[in-house]
């Protein structure tokens, strides 16, 4: 085993704080990677702060992790010390399974994948994750990060990037589609650059106009503030695509409202508490409300080389990890522009 320095939470209430964990030797099958780059995610706050249920502290958050392989196994095929890689939420799964078998290892249903971090490994260890400077990983759970993205902009792409990718793809964003993106965050901005770069129309729909200059620029071709009553008015019916990347609680209902007939509303946020549907919206115009959680290994491969040649990159703020705090405080306040990415330099041996 060897130690590695890490930021670590160790309760819903206390900061995250300096500490230092254990990663397994090197097996036949593992790489392990110095890890340069690791993005925050919601998801982060809400398993540290037990809004999720009460996570198995310590914790140490992050599954947008970026770096360079210093170690293979014998028997693993695919990487080689110096490559360019990254990890996601995921660094298991069953492999067996229907889900697996398909390339969708994220709906591991046997019993399930293993996360990234707050999950037991098939070896029985609990995972830790990317706040840290280096990680031990199956290969067949590692992706190669193009050389032209650089590992700081690659890092969010390996949890925000796949979480849009997976159902704009599922559900054929493209030319002649409409599609609307609630909540302009580390999600929502990936989601505005990609259904662009796929072709559809992308509006977005933000609590204020405070980013329309951005959410423009980023590749939105419109842009409405859901604080204004007016907008649901004027956009009723016009949607073939809703993603929901909003972290609190959304009056779903009043979005439904805004599909065409036969449209799907994507519930991609987890929030805390329940959420309530009027049946009628749904029923009235055939409309669906789907979810979807992240994308496979293969679909991940394939979003990073999307990106790579249509040149779609995150916008990122570089932090420290001594900021990390702060920069939760700065998520939950909406003041994200877009992902923050903690060089984890001082964190590597
Ligand atoms: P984020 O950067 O905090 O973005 C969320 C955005 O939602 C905010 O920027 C804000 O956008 C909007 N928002 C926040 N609070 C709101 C409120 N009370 N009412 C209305 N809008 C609000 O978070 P993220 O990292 O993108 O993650 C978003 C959610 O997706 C989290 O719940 C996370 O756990 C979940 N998630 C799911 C998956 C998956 O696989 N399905 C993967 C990753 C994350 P505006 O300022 O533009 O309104
Ligand atoms: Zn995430
Ligand atoms: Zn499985």
């Amino acid at each position: 085993m060897t130690t590695v320095s890490a930021y670590a939470a160790t309760s819903a209430t206390e900061p995250l704080t300096k500490t230092t964990i254990t990663r397994r030797n090197v097996g036949p099958h593992d790489v392990a990677f110095d890890i340069h780059f690791a993005g925050i995610c919601h998801s982060d706050i809400h398993t540290v702060k037990s809004e999720w249920g009460t996570p198995n502290y310590p914790v140490v958050p992050g599954h947008e992790i970026a770096g360079v392989v210093t170690e293979v196994g014998p028997d693993v095929t695919k990487f080689k010390v110096g490559d360019r890689v990254g990890v996601g939420c995921f660094v298991d799964s069953c492999r067996e399974c229907p889900s697996c078998r398909a390339g969708e290892e994220q709906y591991c249903t046997n019993p399930g994948m293993v996360g990234t971090y707050n999950a037991i490994g098939r070896d029985g260890e609990p995972t830790q994750g990317g706040y840290s400077g280096a990680i031990v990983v199956d290969e067949n759970y590692v992706l190669s990060i193009p050389d032209s993205l650089p590992l700081d902009a690659a890092a969010p792409l390996l949890c925000a990037g796949i979480t849009l990718y997976s159902p704009l793809r599922h559900w054929n964003a493209g030319p002649g589609t409409s599609v609307a993106v609630v909540g302009l965050g580390g999600l929502g901005h990936m989601g505005v650059k990609l259904a662009h770069a796929m072709g559809a129309k992308v509006t977005v729909l933000s609590q204020s106009l405070k980013k329309m200059e951005d959410g423009l620029r980023l590749g939105a071709d419109e842009y409405y503030a859901t604080s204004d009553p007016t907008t649901f008015e004027t956009l009723a019916g016009s949607f073939d695509l809703i993603l929901n990347t909003v972290s609190a609680n959304l009056d779903l209902n009043a979005y439904l409202g805004l599909l065409k007939p036969d449209g799907t509303l994507v519930e991609l946020g987890m929030p805390e508490h329940p959420m309530t549907l009027s049946a009628p919206l749904l029923v009235s115009a055939r409309r669906r409300l789907a979810g979807s959680m992240i994308g496979g290994i293969a679909e991940t491969q394939e979003m990073l080389n999307f990106c790579a040649e249509r040149d779609v990159r995150p916008e990122i703020e570089l932090i420290t990890p001594d900021y990390i705090n702060e920069a939760y405080q700065r998520v939950l306040a909406s003041d994200v522009r877009y992902r923050f990415v903690i060089d984890t330099e001082s964190l590597r041996g």
